[in-house]
């Protein structure tokens, strides 16, 4: 095996037949890796672009990296999932989604660099991965479990067989290990074919966005399991280490750091973003995903919520607090069983807030013109919690309207142009919800988003936010000066490196070229970096670091200090950007193909119409930007977008992107300069090649 990070083999697995067989993953290596080789796979296994979701042709890529299973930091344990998504409006796009914990790690002890699913079975089938040994199982007596269940009785039945796995051999790799299989599973959600249907993965590990639940379940596909005895082979390990002690001495990628509001730092002691508040007497450790020295999800004493961290923890905490005054188990509850259940609890919360809005409208409730049996006179409480969350998974009652997404099903009810028009639908880009970092203030994400094909949920510009947020909450003077900000962080902005006026989010500045060159910067960088090299969205990129001396971060010069000293490779900061660019063209042509048109990338009409008045933390959002000419941390509420000004806006990135001004599609010139020729001609024939 060459020592490279790749264990040179991926797994294809044929439903349908219920065979595998093994791709070469020398022939996909230009690529780096996760999203990249997931991309270029898709591209060419999958003939009809437009291949609806739940197609057996529709086919869906599990990619690991070179990183995956080693040591370096906040970057070992992600895996990269895409296809056709069965949620989005009004096309449901090729597109992504994510999930951490410890199934890519054991994926790569197995020996297979990713997984590519193909066909539908006949029969509910659960995937028992050993090695090399790839077996098709019958999962009758798992369809209808939750994901928890079903990990456990997985995990039951690989301790009956006798394996072994629990005895530790007298010698390394002697086929055994200490460690239970990894188990990437669907709930009831994804069964029932509900587009919030998603992968969970241990008891927290989720990829959310896309519904990929559903797109399992239309394949009959239960779980993966897999385990490994091997190792990742790689190409310098005293370079690895030296990198990995850089990281830790030089930049606080250890635990144990300062706890926010000292702000972002590679590191920073176990501190899982929750959105609401335990009893004390339920205590908590920290879980990390494998390989990251943050431990940003929870593991509980009384084991409710486990490995939920972030958005999922929010699901149902503000009715809790609106009825009861203060968090209660009802937030807890209700996160637990959207992980059980396998649903995407970002659409699920925001989702919510529109019924409720609909039903204080006298619009949606029991003989109402939206009738349903929801009984919101008792929002807030657990009841209400397990009965809604419950419909939804089970396609009951509203449930079904609300499985092919909240937009679609405002469109059924003939309130989408409305709803839209006021924005109680706060679903901005291609029928997502809207993440909180909303398009109106924090302008990059909402571009981002709608230049891709879904909320784009890249955190890396909006650390500053919680930075100034959070000393001001505490009382304390902001950490850096958003001059100081603006210059480390826009020096990292390769190849627009320099231009400060990036991040300058004041209202004149939000159409310029230089905001373009920040969404392109974004988009490039993430596409290689973050999805294909799969260095976590919560770490990564290191821009403004409050653990360095002079507060500058280790992007630039981290993410391909330990890539090469795992790969042998000798790649630049910038080289990876510019892989991150082929592959976004390379997405865009597929995107086209699928029907993407400029005509059609716009956000939500709402976001043009209703200015923005509170955020996430109440009448304040912070960012970099310039008034008359001078650098200071605005207030950026109280603004919506400006229609004509975000048609400028597209003008300008299209122009940077080399894409064809009046359609959006990549041009001949730019797909061969990234070197895609074939995709040139395959969009040429469809009459989808940018003039
Ligand atoms: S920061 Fe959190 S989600 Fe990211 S790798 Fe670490 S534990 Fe996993």
């Amino acid at each position: 095996m060459a020592k490279d990070g790749y264990s040179g083999k991926i797994l294809m697995l044929d439903l349908t037949a219920r065979e595998h067989s093994v791709i070469d993953t020398g022939q996909y290596k230009q690529w780096g890796g996760g999203h990249g080789m997931g991309s270029a796979i898709f591209w060419d296994l999958v003939e009809d672009k437009n291949v609806a979701w739940d197609d057996p042709k529709n086919v869906v890529t599990m990619m690991t990296s070179p990183l995956s299973g080693t040591m370096v930091p906040s970057a070992s344990g992600r895996v990269e999932v895409q296809g056709i998504g069965a949620a989005g409006y009004p096309i449901r796009w090729f597109t992504r989604s994510n999930f951490g914990g410890r199934f890519g790690g054991q994926l790569k002890y197995a020996g297979w660099d990713g997984i590519v699913i193909t066909g539908k079975s006949e029969a509910p089938v659960w995937i028992d991965i050993v090695n090399d040994s790839v077996e098709f199982r019958d999962a009758a007596d798992l369809w209808g479990k939750d994901t928890q269940e079903t990990q456990k009785l997985i995990w039951g039945q690989k301790d009956d067989e006798a394996h072994g796995w629990d005895n530790v051999g007298a010698a390394r790799d002697a086929g055994r290990t200490t460690q239970k299989s990894a188990v990437v599973t669907i709930g009831p959600a994804g069964e029932n074919l509900s587009s919030l249907g998603c992968l969970i993965h241990d008891a927290g590990n989720g990829a959310g966005q896309g519904g990929f639940g559903a797109v399992f379940g239309s394949k009959n596909l239960k779980a993966i399991s897999v385990v490994g005895t091997g190792s990742v082979e790689i190409a310098d390990p005293i370079a690895l280490f030296n990198a990995r002690m850089l990281a830790k001495d030089e930049f606080g990628a250890e635990t144990g750091q300062p706890a926010p509001p000292n702000g972002p730092s590679l590191g920073r002691a176990p501190s899982p973003t929750l959105f609401f508040k335990r009893k004390t007497e339920v205590t908590m450790g920290p879980q990390a995903c494998q390989g990251c020295i943050a431990g940003c999800r929870p593991r509980w004493s009384d084991g409710l919520a486990n490995e939920s961290s972030c958005q999922e923890t929010g699901v149902y905490t503000t009715f809790d607090a609106l009825k009861h005054g203060a968090h209660t188990d009802a937030s807890v509850i209700a996160t637990d069983l959207v992980q059980r259940y396998g649903i995407n609890s970002y659409e699920l919360a925001r989702g919510l807030s529109y019924l409720y809005a609909l039903n204080q409208m006298g619009i949606l409730g029991p003989g109402l013109e939206i009738d349903t049996k929801l009984d919101f006179s008792t929002i807030g409480e657990t009841s209400f919690a397990v009965d809604f969350i419950t419909k939804v998974a089970m396609r009951e009652d509203i449930g079904e309207d609300i499985a092919e997404g909240f937009v679609r099903a405002a469109e059924k009810w003939g309130r989408l142009e409305e709803d839209w028009q006021t924005g109680i639908l706060d679903f901005p880009y291609w029928g997502y919800a809207n993440h909180g970092y909303d398009p109106r203030t924090e302008v990059e994400w909402g571009y981002g988003s709608i230049m891709g094909e879904r909320d784009m949920n890249e955190h890396g510009l909006n650390a500053h936010f919680w930075a100034v947020i959070n000393h001001m909450g505490a009382g304390l003077d902001v950490p850096i000066s958003a001059e100081r900000y603006a210059e480390i962080v826009t020096a990292k902005m390769v190849p627009y490196e320099g231009d400060m006026d990036m991040v300058d989010f004041s209202t004149g500045n939000i159409y310029s070229e230089s905001m373009a060159k920040l969404v392109s910067w974004q988009r490039h960088y993430t596409r290689f970096w973050k999805q294909s090299a799969l260095y976590c969205d919560f770490r990564w990129p290191d821009l403004a670091n409050f653990a360095a001396a002079d507060d500058v971060g280790m992007t630039g010069d981290g993410e391909p200090l330990f890539w090469n000293a795992v790969t042998g490779d000798d790649m630049t900061y910038a080289e990876g950007i510019e892989l991150g660019r082929r592959i976004w063209n390379l997405d865009n042509a597929i995107w086209a193909l699928q029907g993407r048109h400029r005509d059609i990338v716009k956000l939500a009409p709402y976001m043009y119409q209703v200015p923005l008045e509170t955020s996430l933390v109440g009448p304040f959002y912070p960012l970099a930007g310039k008034v008359d000419g001078e650098w200071t941390y605005i207030n950026a509420l109280g603004r919506a977008l400006d229609i004509d000004g975000f048609e400028q806006w597209k003008d300008r990135f299209y122009t940077l992107e080399g894409w064809d001004l009046a359609s959006g599609w990549p041009t001949r010139e730019t797909l061969e300069e990234v070197g895609l020729p074939e995709v040139a001609d395959t969009l040429e024939s469809a009459g989808k090649l940018g003039g």
